[in-house]
């Protein structure tokens, strides 16, 4: 069958595709169409946390998939409300909103600003939210209104209103918004992961939740990307010693099925009521058995490890010829390079690693799984491949 061709010829021409057809896999090793094996330092978009085909995954998911896969919100189920009590017992949050994407999560975390603030309000007058330039929040029309690139506001309007962008590592842009007295809460990535994994400081992170906390604000923290074991703690606000009121995730949780996440902590818990918001797919049984099998065995061992390796990368990397720096937070790493981004990974790709990019940089973002020799060997590759 010509995949390629007929990809092009029925597929919505949305996706710049890199020319390899994928088949299979196990764990970081993923084979394509020819037999040819790579090692996998992308996990899809960072959403294979424990890899392909994990063997206690599969298990979850096809134990599930043979017993009910879906049965709507009308009615309870077990996987969604276990999945709940493990995510609001490992964070401190109170209430989980489950829908099936990142997109989806920042909705909710947005419609439960925006609700907490008309309830305190008792009008709209406090329905802004302020998010960071160069961020990115999704592609809904509303996620695009709250993604900080001007790239992303065109062809598409008129974009939902009640969005200002900050410039990042700036705070007092932040204040000065803040002030105009209309803002319910920030919106914040803390390593930025589209915009080229770029890393805000404890400092000014510091300083914008001190803001959010004087000015009467919540604090939403996208971590879509950054979450469920990726930065090498269960979530990156625990780097940056704060509890958010909103979380946000997605990609990792569901270890590879669509799932997404909105956590509400203490101030929000009972700001969304009966028939505020809801999601036909919300909390699949089976997406959540998977994500059960996933967060479970994000422990202390596996988040260490996490860590260990992301340092190994910075260190086998920085200094490293065509490297310019390399930034991130455990197995999330972004690489400046002399080259251009998407020529180190097309002929990484053609040496057997799978690396993504994220605007000017190359991105890597593992499986947690990967093993030391794979990890050891894709790196000496891609050195090869940005020196020379
Ligand atoms: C990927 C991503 C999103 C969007 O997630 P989708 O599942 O594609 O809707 C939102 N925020 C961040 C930080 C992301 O990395």
């Amino acid at each position: 069958m010509d995949i390629k061709g007929l990809d092009r010829e029925y597929i919505a021409n949305t996706y710049g595709r890199a020319d390899v057809v994928f088949v299979e896999g196990h764990g970081a090793e993923i084979v394509d169409d020819r037999g040819k094996k790579y090692i996998d330092l992308g996990a899809g978009i960072a959403v294979n946390a424990f890899g392909v085909a994990d063997p206690v995954w599969t298990m979850a998911v096809m134990a599930q998939v043979s017993k009910l896969q879906h049965m709507s919100n009308l009615y309870y189920t077990e996987p969604c409300v276990k999945l709940a009590k493990l995510l609001c017992e490992r964070t401190g949050f109170k209430k989980v909103f489950f829908g099936n994407s990142g997109a989806e999560a920042n909705e909710c975390a947005i419609k439960t600003a925006r609700k907490w603030a008309f309830d305190r309000y008792g009008d709209e007058s406090h329905s802004t939210i302020i998010t960071l330039k160069n961020s990115f929040h999704g592609r809904t029309i509303t996620t695009l209104a709250a993604t900080g690139q001007d790239a992303f506001h065109t062809k598409f309007g008129p974009f939902t209103p009640g969005f200002v962008h900050a410039s990042a590592q700036d705070a007092e842009e932040v204040r000065a918004l803040a002030d105009r007295g209309d803002c319910c809460a920030v919106m914040l990535e803390l390593i930025q992961g589209e915009g080229g994994v770029v890393p805000l400081t404890r400092e000014y992170v510091d300083e914008v939740v001190k803001i959010a906390r004087e000015r009467d604000m919540l604090v939403i923290v996208d971590e879509v990307q950054t979450g469920n074991g990726r930065t090498g703690t269960m979530y990156a606000y625990e780097q940056f010693g704060f509890m958010p009121d909103i979380v946000s995730t997605a990609k990792g949780l569901g270890g590879g099925l669509p799932l997404g996440a909105c956590l509400m902590g203490e101030r929000v818990e009972h700001t969304l009521g009966r028939g505020d918001h809801g999601s036909t797919f919300g909390g699949n049984p089976i997406a959540c058995a998977g994500a059960i099998s996933i967060v479970e065995r994000i422990d202390d061992e596996l988040l260490g490890s996490v860590r260990r390796k992301g340092e190994y990368i910075k260190k086998a990397l920085t200094g490293a010829k065509g490297v310019r720096s390399v930034t991130g937070l455990g197995l999330m790493v972004g690489i400046l390079t002399d080259k251009p981004a998407g020529e180190v990974a097309r002929a990484a790709l053609a040496r057997g690693v799978i690396v993504l990019t994220a605007h000017e940089k190359v991105r890597l973002v593992p499986p947690l799984t990967i093993t030391d020799e794979q990890l050891e060997k894709a790196v000496e590759i891609l050195k090869e491949v940005t020196g020379e």
